[in-house]
């Protein structure tokens, strides 16, 4: 077809990666053909794509969706604001799944009767049917349909919440979750993928919601993609402190010092641009906030955090008295930190439980890091050669202290008692998110009336992930749900994509257009590089130098992934 060429010719120009279908109506592609040739040498324009299925976010549920609406015969665009897959998986740890064969090979007896039960109590408000569904489905939905992709799960381990482990790892963290999706998804013909393209905002005809208003984050040019329908998967929104702050959940005090513990693209585009479009939120309050974040040291911003560990401290308030017993759960330690008026409070711990500060996080496996920049740094913790010493520095009574030395050393294996003691004060971390758009069983998003937003889905942490947590997060239950989900609602989208014609109408605001940065994570991992002073080789001996343009260019350079994470 001659015009779909000149079209593709045209829009290779300006939006690499991006073309035009065959199915393409041609009254379309003439408007395009047109418009373009209007534009020297092609020249950056509003330049149209479609797609049966359009899918915003190429995280663990975008992917997910990607690889299900594919294997249902779809034509799939994934566009995503970074340069790179993955999202948050790649930093994550590991999935919760039921009865699987690795429980059955290691002889764990699980049952979906047993899951459903230990979640919603865990939750304490979570969405049963949503829970049972997850019980009942993950063992071969999730576990059997990754191992089939490729991924080789090895280990579980036992959590709070359950009586018996289900929490799946690899043989490190969820990137080798994530990369077989990625790779496969990458194989696929029909899957294309956008790097570094924003979702600006959705386009709506005849009340569908039928495309994408997008910007590419490099170059500032702005274009239109079509779909059938559209998958949103642009995960939580907790690197978005306005939003987390607005949807605080009483009767939890608030936050002295509120650090951002999620990825730079969880800022909450998604939930504006489904709200937009008129979608429910619910349980927005929902949030997994972590009570044991100290500031980033690398942060030039100092908005971040960073989480630490220490199984031999103890806590205490801002009075100097130990509030909660540190060997029970991080729900309940949560509990006792929210019940505070304040949330000043300090990590308490000795020359030998320096050693055992465990920072989260691949750059602090380097013990020297943790010691020289965390701490040796007195910006973050207050040393003292005795305890009189360390109480008249955090400013409570020698009393309280010594009062909560003695009641810690007499339930602890290992005392606080070899000085210098080290205060590290520990602020609450935003983590995931546990509300959103409210879904139906397909992973149709509803409206505020509860009606279906035709050609509308979301799935993953966007969704909070409908509601399988309740009010608190379990160990695993966000990416096993985001992968269930996602397949859920990239089939469901498949089977329902068909391109109404009629008015187009634009739906956006100015705030869904966040300002982002196209070469975000280009800047990060160069300067990983630079920092350990490692060879360009070790990334780039098989692999270009320029940008990505091809899946098969990304597929080749997906192994460096590994360098840093
Ligand atoms: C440090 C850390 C550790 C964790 N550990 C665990 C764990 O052990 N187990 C567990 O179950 N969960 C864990 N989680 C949570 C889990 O990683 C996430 O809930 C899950 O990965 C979410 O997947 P997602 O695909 O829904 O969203 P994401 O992974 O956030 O992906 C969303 C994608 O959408 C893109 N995007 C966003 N907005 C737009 C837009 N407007 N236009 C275009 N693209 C956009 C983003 O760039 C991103 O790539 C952890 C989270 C963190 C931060």
């Amino acid at each position: 077809m001659e015009y779909c060429q000149l079209l593709n010719n045209c829009i290779s120009a300006v939006a690499p990666g991006i073309t035009a279908l065959p199915n393409m109506p041609k009254y379309l592609a003439a408007i395009v053909i047109l418009l373009t040739l209007l534009l020297p040498a092609c020249g950056r324009g509003p330049i149209t794509s479609q797609a049966d299925v359009i899918i915003v976010g190429a995280g663990i549920a975008g992917l997910a969706a990607a690889l299900e609406a594919a294997d249902k015969g779809a034509e799939v665009i994934v566009l995503d604001a970074n340069s790179v897959g993955g999202g948050h998986a790649v930093k994550a740890g590991g999935l919760a799944m039921v009865d699987t064969a690795l429980q059955r090979d290691k002889g764990i007896k699980d049952s979906p009767e047993l899951a459903t039960q230990e979640l919603l109590a865990w939750g304490e408000d979570a969405n049963p049917e949503w829970v049972k569904r997850y019980a009942e489905d993950s063992g071969t939905e999730v576990y059997d349909w990754l191992v089939k992709l490729g991924v080789e799960f090895k280990l579980i381990l036992p959590t709070p919440e359950s009586s018996i482990p289900r929490f799946h790892f690899t043989k490190g963290t969820a990137v080798h979750v994530v990369l077989p999706m990625l790779r496969e998804a990458l194989k696929q013909p029909n899957i294309r993928f956008l790097w570094s393209i924003n979702a600006d905002a959705l386009l709506l005809a005849e009340d569908r919601v039928i495309g994408i208003q997008a910007r590419n984050l490099r170059t500032g040019g702005t274009f239109q993609l079509y779909g059938g329908s559209i998958v949103l998967a642009t995960g939580g929104f907790q690197s978005n402190i306005d939003l987390v702050t607005s949807h605080w959940r009483e009767p939890r005090s608030s936050p002295g010092r509120l650090l951002i513990g999620s990825g730079q693209f969880a800022n909450g585009s998604g939930y504006l641009l489904a709200a937009e479009a008129g979608a429910q939120l619910q349980r927005m309050d929902h949030q997994e906030t972590f009570v044991n974040g100290i500031p980033d040291p690398r942060d030039a911003t100092n908005t971040r955090g960073l989480t630490v560990t220490n199984r031999q401290a103890m806590l205490i308030s801002e009075e100097g008295n130990r509030f909660v017993d540190e060997a029970l759960p991080s729900k309940d330690i949560e509990k006792a930190v929210f019940a505070q008026v304040q949330q000043k409070f300090w990590m308490v711990f000795d020359t030998d439980g320096a050693k055992k500060l465990g920072v989260r996080g691949a750059a602090w496996l380097n013990t020297n890091s943790v010691r020289d920049e965390i701490i040796n740094n007195p910006a973050l913790i207050v040393t003292a050669a005795n305890p009189e010493e360390l109480a008249a520095k955090l400013g409570i009574t020698h009393t309280s202290l010594l009062n909560s030395l003695q009641t810690y050393n007499t339930s602890a294996r290992k005392l606080i008692s070899n000085p210098p003691l080290y205060a590290l004060q520990l602020h609450p971390l935003t983590r995931k998110s546990m509300g959103g758009p409210a879904i139906n069983k397909n992973a149709q998003v509803l409206s505020t009336t509860g009606e279906v937003i035709p050609g509308l889905y979301a799935a993953g942490e966007l969704t909070g992930v409908a509601g399988i947590n309740g009010s608190y997060g379990g160990s695993g239950t966000f990416l096993g749900p985001s992968v269930y989900i996602g397949r859920i609602a990239g089939a469901a989208a498949a089977a329902d994509s068909s391109f109404p014609t009629g008015e187009l109408e634009v739906i956006s605001t100015e705030k869904s257009a966040l300002d982002l940065d196209g070469y975000w994570h280009y800047k990060v991992a160069h300067d990983v590089v630079y920092a350990n002073q490692l060879d360009c080789d070790s990334c780039h001996k098989q692999t270009p130098m320029a940008e990505v343009a091809s899946n098969q260019q990304l597929l080749t350079r997906l192994q460096t992934c590994l360098n840093c994470h």
